[in-house]
């Protein structure tokens, strides 16, 4: 496809669909990858972020060809709207692409652009690797234990946006409908109500639970477990994970095992080539990841839980600017930091660009280039470790050294090259 604006540069190659129905991708040593550098914060760790990766590209002998799409602020800029139809098609083009922050105003406005670019591109799965780095302040006494891939399901549950404010004929109507048809009379207070239907699908939940499954397996993780609110919603969270059980039966039977097998048939001590799938109520699990955080690995969660659960989880290692992000859906990534567009720090050079790095690290992986990011895991690593850190880091440590958004990208690329 040509573009008006967001031109393909012309020394990359796309990256294609090497099997339908796997998504395995073929991954050419000069990729094309969209980005976009997002808003506020975004215009200082967007380019940082994009340096880093460049050096660790090189130092495993690739080169990766930027293609510099817009959304938010810039494309209004350019084209006078939003999220310009280009932008989405370049990322479904291209497969693999990397954004920053993007603003979305409160209340009123337009609606989440990050909401609408991972329902456009079908990005179902939300996943947030939680793991701790080495002189990052954080609120526990063990960070380095937790080590942990959330998997959230990012199109059903209540964020389906079906929703009737109250007081308006369509509650009404949905009111009538689910006592005088549904027979559910005795539930809803008189008055007004706001109502909102919450969808959780088979279809839905299988794909997001293959995915944490597929995940697990490639990267040697010793369990995945569902997270749900079954006990209360029967019907929704319960189905989720009598869902999960099933596809792990009946799509990795040889592979997996539940937890009950685990103690019936292996006294709890799981085989190395079995992977244990399990279950927890999503408040015992908040409950956990402080108490038994070695116990979980990978968890495979509904929209909700995983909200909560992926955020609580990353107060444990440290926090916003160090959290990375990215989304799967068939054969298609964007990576993203978690953290947002902090309109207060935008444009001084000053805010931690390491969320967006390691967001930038998980697309090397997820290309197939896990080499180039453990470079970048480990020059992160180590640059933290040494004191030399952005502000937010600097202001929780004893004797460290404050340093500017880009300062700090250009001392983890030296430790790249040193790395390399
Ligand atoms: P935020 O942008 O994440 O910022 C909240 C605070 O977190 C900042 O004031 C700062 O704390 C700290 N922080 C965030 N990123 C940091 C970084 N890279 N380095 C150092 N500190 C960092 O959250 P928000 O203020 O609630 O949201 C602002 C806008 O971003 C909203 O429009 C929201 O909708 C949007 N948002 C977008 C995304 C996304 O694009 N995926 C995600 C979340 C929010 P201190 O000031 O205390 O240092």
């Amino acid at each position: 496809m040509s573009y008006d604006i967001a031109d393909a540069p012309e020394d990359g190659e796309v990256i294609t669909l090497a099997d339908e129905e796997t998504g395995e991708l073929d991954v050419p040593e000069n990729p094309i990858i969209p980005i976009i550098h997002g808003d506020g914060i975004g215009t200082d760790v967007g380019p940082a972020a994009q340096t880093v990766l460049d050096a660790a590209a090189e130092a495993t002998g690739r080169d990766i060809a930027w293609m510099r799409v817009y959304a938010g602020e810039s494309a209004r800029d350019k084209y006078d709207e939003n999220l310009p139809d280009e932008t989405v098609e370049a990322i479904r083009e291209h497969r693999v692409a990397i954004k920053g922050p993007l603003t979305t105003p409160v209340g009123s406005g337009f609606r989440s652009l990050n909401v609408a670019l991972r329902q456009t591109l079908d990005l179902y799965a939300n996943v947030r690797p939680t793991y701790h780095l080495d002189g990052v302040p954080s609120p526990v006494k063990e960070p380095g234990e937790m080590d942990m891939v959330s998997f959230r399901e990012n199109t059903e549950d209540v964020y389906a946006g079906i929703e009737w404010e109250a007081g308006t004929d369509d509650a009404e109507k949905v009111r009538e409908f689910v006592e005088d048809e549904m027979g559910f009379d005795e539930k809803i207070h008189d008055g007004p109500v706001g109502l909102g239907l919450k969808p959780i699908s088979e279809y839905g939940s299988k794909r997001l639970i293959r995915q944490a499954i597929e995940y697990a397996l490639a990267n040697d993780r010793d369990s995945v477990t569902l997270v749900h609110k079954g006990n209360i919603m029967k019907f929704t969270e319960a189905a989720f994970r009598d869902w999960g059980y099933e596809l792990a039966d009946e799509e990795y039977g040889e592979e997996t095992i539940t937890e009950d097998e685990l103690w019936e048939e292996y006294d709890g001590e799981a085989p190395d080539d079995k992977l244990v799938v399990k279950d927890r109520i999503a408040d015992n699990m908040l409950q956990q990841l402080l108490t038994r955080t070695t116990d979980y690995d990978v968890l495979a969660m509904p929209n909700l839980n995983g909200d909560y659960l992926s955020d609580s989880a990353g107060a444990q290692i440290g926090g916003l600017g160090i959290a990375p992000g990215i989304n799967f859906g068939d054969g298609r990534a964007l990576a993203e930091p978690v953290h947002g567009s902090a309109p207060k720090h935008a444009g001084q050079d000053k805010v931690n660009p390491t969320a967006m790095i390691l967001s930038g690290r998980e697309m090397l992986d997820y290309l197939g280039w896990s080499d180039a990011g453990d470079l970048v895991r480990d020059a992160v690593e180590e640059q933290i470790a040494s004191g030399r850190v952005t502000y937010d880091l600097e202001r929780q440590r004893d004797g460290a050294t404050k340093l500017a958004t880009s300062e700090f990208a250009d001392e983890v690329v030296e430790r790249i090259h040193d790395l390399a």
